[in-house]
């Protein structure tokens, strides 16, 4: 897409992290991050691998994380749009990670939800953050899988990964556009945006 000057200073710096880059902004400090639909017109979302341990059927719920669970605190929050920068409503976001030792539950539904965005596009995720775990003889980094459909748009099978993790460099699968910035509130809850863009 291509966007002229003017077209651009219109938007001022809403856009500057736009089209086809998310711009992964940080939510503003406090316990609920306050999710902002920007303009953020341009390619799809990357794709990425699925992995082994997808199950279909987890239960209708954004909060993964119970209290007595182990991890630190992860809040995620974003607008599902499409290239033209529609927020999309109810679209479904299935999330499914690891625990923070880095196990997947693949007999019960620990840590898989499937939520749908509201009448902006927006979701709201409350969980951990994943621990990593061994795939051959390297870590994967701490990433959390996703899926996200909505009705006569390509389904979205990615994974979100997190700065600053030290096996970001090495992951095999990794993909730069995929990389959440990230920082803590007051309680320590880990705070990311992340706008997914369906083709
Ligand atoms: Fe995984």
């Amino acid at each position: 897409m291509t966007i002229s000057r003017r077209h651009f200073l219109g938007f001022g710096s809403l856009l500057i992290a736009s089209c086809g880059i998310p711009t992964h902004a940080i939510a503003d400090d406090d316990d609920m991050p306050r999710v902002r639909p920007q303009p953020q017109c341009g390619p799809a979302t990357a794709d990425n691998i699925e992995g082994p341990f997808y199950k279909q059927g987890a239960p209708s719920r954004s909060v993964l994380a119970a209290k007595d669970d182990r991890g630190t605190r992860f809040a995620l929050s974003g607008v599902v749009m499409s290239t033209a920068c529609e927020p999309i409503a109810k679209a479904e976001v299935d999330v499914w990670h690891a625990d923070a030792t880095g196990g997947y539950d693949n007999d019960g539904y620990k840590f898989r939800g499937t939520m749908l965005t509201d009448d902006h596009g927006r979701y709201d995720l409350r969980t951990i953050i994943p621990g990593r775990y061994l795939n051959g003889s390297t870590y994967r980094p701490a990433h959390i899988h996703v899926k996200v459909r909505a009705s006569k748009r390509e389904e979205l099978t990615t994974q979100l990964y997190f700065d600053g993790d030290p096996y970001n460099a090495k992951d095999p699968f990794i993909v730069e556009s995929l990389i959440m910035k990230h920082k803590a509130n007051k309680q320590g809850v880990r705070l990311a945006r992340f706008d997914f863009v369906l083709a």
